[in-house]
């Protein structure tokens, strides 16, 4: 597993060998007329192969599929119907992995296909094939362009949008930095499409109140998520503290502008240094969908986040959800605030008899036990960079992921 993060961005500067996933919006490489933007990609490609030569790793996300094979059906809109979505997906990806390929070539580049959606990375198997695949392919210095298979993906299997596939793809190679590139500058504390009071937010903690605040949604006829993706994209890397930086697509040079750490667009800081966790219980964290809430007192709060126990279900105050054995839940404080998550030993039927009941109990309401503890210990995760702290400063507070 790779440890050390290769960034520091108060002091300045990627170093050398550090990884980059780059997630460009369908707005940023289409032009009006929904055409793929040959002189987009070609500024992009000039200064990854610069990056490259100068021994960074960078994993494009690129959206623009669904726009380009609009433009390439001469449909004068983007269709409302998932199959037609689809369709335009499949004829557009051909014209944008074209052109990918035509200036990437042109700038000495070599590059590779990746489609794949978020239900692939839910099963084990297929997240580790599809890790592998990206290790070797970063390894020999290709340039990795990924899009969503929207030919697969409905709305229920969907990731949602290339903004949380990205945040997949920068977790699972354990990114040093995760760009967001965009039509607008980055975040602003109002909308600035609509507003003149809006500022430009340069830097900001991932944990920050603001953030709720400024997640309007993107005007965007193709782009999918606006910035409310892009911020829960951000949430999402920042469990293994990977920075985010939403900036402009249109800037010039901007990927050797962040290289460089001039200050452009809204950094978002994880505000934590990558986390020691486990492989597996990093998939855990980053792919599996929990199913359930468990709200516990401040002495099972206490037991896991001071004293890395296990949860027993004499803490656990409420239940919300349904869920087996073996699915992974939130757990949560009182008032909603996300701690940690776990896979739990009990279904939702058999947590709501023993919640609140020592332990020794379980057998006598159940008529069974399977173990002592509701989630042990071993397939606990916590959560917040704060709660984290707080073993050694007793400060406790972090935002739950939306
Ligand atoms: N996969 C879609 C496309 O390439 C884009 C999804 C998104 O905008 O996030 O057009």
């Amino acid at each position: 597993m790779r440890s050390n993060l290769k960034v520091n961005i108060d002091t300045g500067g990627l170093k050398r060998g550090a990884r980059l996933v780059v997630k460009i919006g369908t707005a940023v490489i289409t032009n009006n007329k929904n055409a793929v933007c040959d002189k987009v990609i070609n500024s992009l490609a000039s200064q990854i192969s610069t990056l490259q030569k100068e021994g960074f790793k960078v994993i494009i996300v690129s959206s623009g599929a669904i726009a380009a094979g609009v433009h390439r059906m001469g449909w004068q809109q983007k269709p409302k119907k998932i199959s037609h979505l689809q369709a335009a997906a499949a004829v557009g990806q051909v014209s944008l992995v074209e052109t990918y390929e035509k200036e990437f070539k042109k700038n000495g580049l070599t590059t590779a296909q990746v489609l794949i959606t978020g239900e692939d990375f839910s099963s084990r198997k297929r997240y580790l094939n599809s890790r592998a695949t990206f290790e070797t392919l970063l390894n020999e210095n290709i340039l990795v362009i990924v899009n969503e298979n929207d030919t697969v993906s409905t709305d229920e299997i969907k990731v949602g949008d290339n903004d949380t596939l990205a945040a997949s793809i920068a977790n699972a190679i354990q990114a040093d930095l995760f760009v967001i590139l965009t039509d607008q500058k980055g975040l602003f504390t109002e909308n600035p499409t609509s507003s003149s009071h809006a500022e430009l937010i340069q830097s900001v903690h991932v944990d920050d109140e603001m953030l709720n605040r400024v997640a309007f949604r993107s005007h965007s006829e193709f782009g999918t998520g606006g910035m409310e993706t892009k911020i829960k994209a951000a949430r999402i890397v920042a469990r293994l503290g990977i920075d985010t930086i939403i900036a402009s697509g249109f800037e010039a040079d901007i990927l050797l502008k962040i290289k460089s750490r001039n200050f452009v667009g809204t950094t978002i800081l994880s505000g934590k240094k990558s986390k020691a966790i486990s492989a597996r219980k990093q998939w855990m964290l980053n792919h599996i969908k929990a199913k359930g809430r468990l709200y516990l007192d401040a002495g099972a709060i206490a037991a896991l986040v001071q004293y890395d126990k296990s949860l027993l279900p004499v803490g656990i105050v409420k239940i919300d959800g349904r869920f087996d054995r073996g699915d992974l839940v939130v757990c949560m404080t009182e008032t909603g605030v996300e701690v940690a998550r776990g896979l739990i030993n009990y279904s939702s039927f058999e947590a709501e008899k023993i919640s609140g009941l020592l332990s020794e109990q379980i057998e006598k309401v159940l008529g069974y036990i399977e173990e002592p503890e509701i989630i042990h210990k071993d397939n606990l995760i916590l959560i917040s960079s704060s709660f984290e702290d707080s073993k050694t400063t007793g400060a406790n507070s972090s935002k739950a992921e939306q």
